[in-house]
């Protein structure tokens, strides 16, 4: 897509979330008449993202050329992974430990979160492990499992390396059918004005309109602003990542804006990646670096929502009267941090994975319900920050690995 091109869109996307806001607020219900716009957008990201993702990692590894290499991509992507998530969950339990959101609201009884416990795949970090591999790579495809399909594209990739000449057809295959996905993800964006106006409004709708909504911010007004304020830290800290190791700034930024706002109308880094994907192409990152950190990113890499889960395991703490140590604390870092990891990138799946986290330290998981009211506000920033993190990532490690690595042809090269 020409520069022109996307900066037009990535106007009418600002122009999109602000009307979607200011509609949703106002009009209410009636917004919901208009819901389908979204919905359009959304099944056409989701469509796209398995072929897409299956498409550009086994291009990605198999273009490699020497599985050795993997270990160098894989390495500081992972090495990165675990900084800054890291980095993130400390921001969460320091705020926290600060601000203290929870301190005055006694709840004892904050009704039930049974539903969610019911509902809920991923309970025990065993759960995260069982769900990398699947016994049917298929039933992965249909239901946008993610994570088996990278692991299976990443061995899949790995083993043409072995293969020679015949390995050279079908990672040219893979090349060309990966290019061919991007270029179609270039159409779907010019869906994402209306569909993102539309995400918007109609979320805000079915909070109940502005009055509604602003009621139940107010209500756990001080978590929601310390979680803002954890997010908000970590997005300069990433930048601050960004400018000095990955050696790039503003103009990666404002190209990335197009994702990050994607996000934002989404909740879901899954349903962003294409478009992720396609804003580091625009950015010359290394197509090989785009092709295998973006995906495994956006399955793995969740720095918001690790920070969130931190920062509201801690919040529920303080809400019942419960003293947390230092060594729970560090049991709520460990556990948050691979509960990040295990959530799928779709709409509120941190809220989920974070009984792994309350579990952990022994919290009532009905804690949760405390968060039900708000928990869809603040996922869409949360969302924002993961893109984020994901987005730097590939400009660290394409600075660290693209010397070694000759890129790939992609259509915006
Ligand atoms: N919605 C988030 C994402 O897709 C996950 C979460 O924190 O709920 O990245």
């Amino acid at each position: 897509m020409s520069q022109k091109h996307s900066l037009f869109i990535l106007y009418a996307i600002i122009t999109g979330v602000i009307s979607g806001i200011i509609t949703g607020w106002f009009f209410g219900t009636t917004m919901l008449k208009f819901s389908w716009m979204g919905t359009v957008f959304l099944n056409a990201l989701k469509g796209i993202i398995v072929p897409l993702v299956f498409t550009s990692v086994v291009s990605s590894v198999a273009s490699l050329g020497d599985i050795r290499k993997l270990g160098r991509l894989g390495g500081i992507t992972v090495a990165y992974y675990f900084v800054t998530t890291s980095l993130a969950v400390i921001i969460g339990l320091v705020a926290v430990n600060i601000i203290k959101p929870g301190a005055n609201l006694h709840f004892n009884d904050v009704g039930s979160a049974d539903a969610i416990i019911n509902n809920n795949e991923i309970a025990t970090l065993s759960d995260i492990l069982i769900s990398m591999v699947s016994p049917n790579l298929f039933a992965s495809a249909a239901n946008t499992q993610v994570l088996p399909i990278i692991l299976f594209s990443v061995l899949f990739g790995a083993a043409f390396t072995t293969l020679e000449k015949q390995g050279n057809t079908v990672n040219e295959f893979f090349t060309g059918a990966n290019n061919a996905m991007l270029k179609l993800v270039g159409w779907i964006m010019y869906l994402a004005p209306l569909g993102i106006f539309s995400l918007v409004s109609a979320r805000i709708a079915k909070a109940g309109g502005g009055d509604a909504f602003l009621k139940e911010v107010i209500g756990v007004g001080l978590h929601v602003a310390t979680v803002l304020s954890g997010l908000a830290i970590h997005f300069i800290i990433l930048f601050i990542i960004l400018f000095f190791i990955g050696r790039r700034g503003f103009s990666y930024l404002s190209t990335m804006l197009n994702a990050l706002l994607t996000a934002f109308g989404t909740a879901s880094s899954s349903a962003t990646l294409p478009i992720t994907m396609e804003c580091a192409d625009e950015s010359k990152i290394n197509g090989k670096v785009t092709r295998f950190t973006l995906p495994l990113g956006s399955t793995i890499n969740m720095d918001g929502t690790a920070l969130y889960e931190a920062a509201a395991a801690l919040f529920i703490a303080q809400a019942y009267g419960i003293e947390l140590g230092v060594g729970q604390q560090v049991i709520v870092f460990i556990t948050a941090t691979l509960a990040a990891i295990g959530a799928a990138g779709i709409p509120e799946a941190g809220l989920v994975t974070m009984i792994i986290v309350l579990n952990a330290v022994g919290l009532p998981t009905d804690g949760i319900a405390l968060l039900l009211t708000v928990d869809w506000f603040l996922d869409r920033f949360r969302t924002s920050i993961n893109v984020w993190g994901d987005a730097v990532g590939a400009a660290v490690v394409d600075r660290y690995t693209s010397a070694a690595l000759p890129d790939v042809e992609t259509k915006n090269k």
